[in-house]
């Protein structure tokens, strides 16, 4: 499986670091609006590294792929952005000794979400990237275990649910992060971070479309 999975899993992780490298300037606007405007070059550092590091990391099982490419995320992106993006990887990537299946994938799925709630000590409403997630996750869980659908349309609607999620950070008051600092000045404002991971959650979907 390992095997089998390998080139679609380094497929799509190009594919990410293409999608951050060329929505850099728009992360950038939405992180200035609220923050300190540079969730995109954070995150565009950290993809970079990653694409140099995956040469020697391609031969190597799925689990232990995914897990360096948290390892160089922690190492590379900064901010409070790099433990959340790579911390929960490294974290989450322990559910893939197997590869991605139908269960390991939700398995990962909710490794991560749990992980990234744990670190940031974020919940659903406090205008972060837990705002994608969570409707992301709960609802390729749902579609997988309770409506028995194939992983590629659980995915597909997960997006859905992430774009809602982004959508829903627009209104809120921001709880957490230095978006926070702005109290009520950030009501209006899309999140950055909800915004990269829905980004993320799109290009493994199209990966896993091809
Ligand atoms: P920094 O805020 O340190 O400059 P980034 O700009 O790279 O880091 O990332 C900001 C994003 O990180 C926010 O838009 C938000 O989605 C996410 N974030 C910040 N703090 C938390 C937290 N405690 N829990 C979850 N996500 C968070
Ligand atoms: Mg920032
Ligand atoms: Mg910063």
């Amino acid at each position: 499986i390992h095997e089998r999975q390998r080139p679609v899993v380094l497929e799509a992780i190009n594919a990410v670091a293409d999608r951050i490298e060329s929505e850099q300037d728009h992360l950038t606007e939405l992180d200035s609006a609220i923050g300190d405007a540079d969730h995109g070059a954070n995150l565009t550092r950290g993809f970079s590294s990653v694409r140099e590091e995956l040469e020697e990391i391609e031969d190597e099982p799925i689990d232990a792929i995914v897990k360096e490419v948290g390892t160089t995320l922690i190492s590379n992106v900064g901010g409070a952005s790099g433990p959340l993006y790579g911390g929960t990887l490294l974290t989450a990537s322990q559910e893939l000794t197997d590869g991605f299946t139908a269960e390991s994938s939700v398995a990962f799925a909710e490794a991560y979400l749990a992980k990234v709630k744990d670190r940031g000590d974020a919940t659903v409403g406090d205008k972060t990237m837990v705002d994608t997630l969570t409707p992301a996750v709960h609802t390729y869980k749902k579609s997988i275990e309770e409506d028995e659908l194939p992983p590629l349309t659980a995915l597909a609607k997960a997006v859905d649910a992430a774009e809602r999620g982004v959508e829903y950070t627009v209104p809120l008051k921001a709880m957490k992060g230095r978006a926070s600092f702005l109290g009520w000045r950030s009501v209006g404002h899309q999140d950055p971070g909800a915004t990269s991971t829905l980004y993320i959650l799109e290009e493994l979907l199209a990966v896993a479309e091809t």
